[in-house]
């Protein structure tokens, strides 16, 4: 599977979230005005940033409501904190080296 598939499947799976959870195509807009101006590390930055407040949200709830030896959704989280930070913490490195370029 290529980026683009990647993308794409991930985008899919997010759309029916998003669906099932009421997102209307106008709050979508509203999001893509906030990053139009962006460059592209800027986009990533906002995004991985996003999702990752979001998913310390869900993980401080989650922690609250779960007394479970074995979830998978404490699983879950587990794994999405791992991807976020690294993802977060290589786009502020690049962010730091490119700064030092210029
Ligand atoms: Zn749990």
């Amino acid at each position: 599977m290529d980026t683009v598939q990647a993308l794409d499947h991930t985008i899919h799976r997010a759309d029916e979230a998003a669906h099932r959870f009421g997102v209307t195509p106008a709050e979508v807009a509203d999001r893509l005005r906030d990053v139009h101006h962006l460059d592209e590390q800027g986009r990533s930055a906002y995004a991985a940033g996003t999702a990752l407040g979001a998913l310390v949200s869900i993980a401080s709830a989650h922690e609250d409501d779960c007394g479970k030896d074995d979830c998978l959704t404490c699983a879950a989280i587990r794994d999405a904190l791992a991807v976020n930070l690294a993802g977060l913490r290589t786009l502020r490195l690049e962010a730091a080296e490119r700064r030092h370029w210029v």
